[in-house]
């Protein structure tokens, strides 16, 4: 049997939001509108308030919510691959960054329209209303390319995600960081075959602009729908196709998105091939601004963060990712204090391997408490911002929403309080620190995007979960043994080449406590 979500909330009437907090304003403006309402208009925030002078005051078709609903601005997921299946479910183990990546490039295929579609799914249930979807499911050599990202173009529509696609891209180094070819020397040939494409780096790229701005023009009427350039990562992107992004950037008034500094060998890359961090080497280049946002940023300097400051870049914290590719703790509260926006993100890769920006939201204010009564912590507030308001802007959505404020648009999520207050809650604790320590997906009750109820009460207005799970798990192909050897063998000799380059200075940066 189909479960959708009753016709209600298909046709765009004016709505009421009820609820015991409404989580209005952003930043330093927050504030906790107790027994309040939102009035929804044509997909727009009209009015914010007390709920009896609201309900009185304006006409509404119906109401949402109850005297038990926290509202909270939709979440925003500002970094993550689309990906249903995880790489975890499709045979790839978690593994240092850089012996993760040669199973991920060759584990598995997925029909890729079943396998966003799921992914849209599995955030919005969770209270996501935004992405930012680095798209690394082909790569532009791929015959299908073209195809294959539409697909996830109509899968992200369909599930009424608001969404920023980044395609991603590179043109060197994919397995390792230098002497690439001296390593693929040492496979047979026969492995090197399985695992490395023959096609023209500048036919890839080629494709690559040519489809994103055809994108771009197909559907620049959806005011859900933005396109990002997804560059890799500086590593893997030669200087050539970093200038040429760039400078499409200034041409088609667009973001970027990149992977920056996820481990100590791409911190490593950086001083040995341009004799400067990374991040001084993309200043230089002129690839640095308000129009980019860099995920992960854990291997910074104080002089990157200085710099990161100074010219308005958002930041991605991705903290289950990190832990679990034994990347390292991102510097949050060194960049918090330099008043850079830092957003966050699930990197497809999250604590319970399920997109759960909630739980990424807990662990990121749990995980910067340092040892010392002296250092502060991150506040609920701050996380909240990290969840909404900036990550609207590395969405490039920062005009339209990010908050509860009239005039924004309605992206909201209704949380169904009393399972987490039971038997009894202090007055002492502020709302927002009660909803950061006990909500969970499971109190997701409402998703609204742009004024449309998009799900409630565990049904999804146009998706059926079990159907979408069933086409994703027949889709489901995992590489042939010939490929997967090959793998093996390369994740042999990449971890002998990173265990010789293994760097005295690097394994003294960071421990649990003061073992001596
Ligand atoms: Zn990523």
């Amino acid at each position: 049997m189909v479960s959708l979500l009753p016709i209600r909330g298909r046709v765009m009437e004016n709505k009421l939001v009820r609820g015991k907090w409404i989580v209005a304003g952003s930043g330093n403006g927050r504030k906790i509108i107790k027994n309040g309402a939102v009035l929804i208009e044509d997909g727009t925030i009209r009015a914010i308030g007390n709920y009896e002078k609201i309900s009185k005051e304006y006409r509404y078709d119906y109401e949402l919510g109850s005297e038990y609903s926290a509202v909270i601005p939709g979440l925003v997921n500002s970094h993550n691959h689309g990906r249903g299946l995880s790489a975890f479910q499709g045979g790839v183990s978690d593994a240092p960054l850089e012996l993760w990546l040669p199973d991920l490039f060759n584990s598995y295929e997925t029909d890729i329209y079943w396998d966003t579609l799921l992914a849209a799914f599995n955030m919005i249930s969770k209270g996501t209303t935004t992405v930012l979807c680095h798209w690394c499911e082909r790569d532009p050599a791929d015959p299908m390319y073209r195809e294959d990202l539409e697909k996830s173009i109509s899968a992200f529509l369909k599930s009424g995600l608001r969404v920023a696609i980044a395609p991603v891209i590179h043109d060197q180094n994919k397995y390792t960081y230098s002497d690439e070819s001296k390593i693929l020397s040492k496979l047979p040939g026969y492995m090197k075959e399985e695992i490395v494409s023959n096609v023209e780096d500048s036919s890839r790229i080629k494709k690559y602009f040519h489809t994103i701005t055809e994108m771009k023009n197909k559907y620049c009427q959806n005011e859900k729908l933005t396109f990002q350039y997804g560059p890799n990562g500086v590593q893997w992107c030669s200087d050539d196709l970093l200038v040429q992004i760039r400078d499409k950037m200034t041409q088609n008034k667009m973001r970027v998105h990149l992977h920056l500094l996820e481990t100590k060998y791409q911190r490593e890359y950086s001083k040995q091939h341009f004799g400067v961090s990374t991040i001084s080497h993309l200043e230089d280049i002129g690839f640095l601004g308000e129009n980019t946002s860099l995920a992960h940023c854990v291997w910074l300097s104080t002089n990157d963060i200085e710099i990161i400051s100074q010219t308005g870049v958002t930041c991605i914290h991705n903290p289950s990712s990190n832990l679990r590719l034994y990347s390292g703790i991102a510097p949050i509260l060194a960049l918090l204090e330099k008043d850079v926006k830092v957003a966050l993100g699930t990197d497809s890769t999250a604590l319970n391997d399920d997109d759960d920006i909630i739980q990424e939201m807990r662990l990121c204010w749990l995980l910067h408490r340092l040892p010392n009564i002296r250092t502060r912590g991150i506040t609920s507030s701050e996380i909240l911002d990290m969840a909404t308001t900036h990550g609207a802007t590395a969405a490039g959505f920062g005009d339209l929403i990010g908050g509860i404020e009239v005039g924004k648009k309605a992206d909201m999520v209704l949380l169904e309080t009393r399972r987490a207050i039971v038997p009894y809650l202090s007055l002492r604790i502020p709302p927002l620190d009660f909803l950061l320590q006990r909500i969970t997906h499971d109190d997701v009750k409402t998703v609204i995007v742009d004024g449309h109820v998009v799900y409630e009460n565990g049904l999804h207005r146009d998706c059926d979960p079990a159907n979408i799970v069933a086409e994703l798990r027949k889709s489901v192909k995992e590489s042939p043994s010939k490929k997967a050897d090959a793998v093996t063998r390369l994740k042999q000799l990449l971890k002998e080449h990173y265990e010789n380059e293994e760097l005295e200075e690097y394994q003294i940066k960071y421990k649990y406590n003061q073992l001596t």
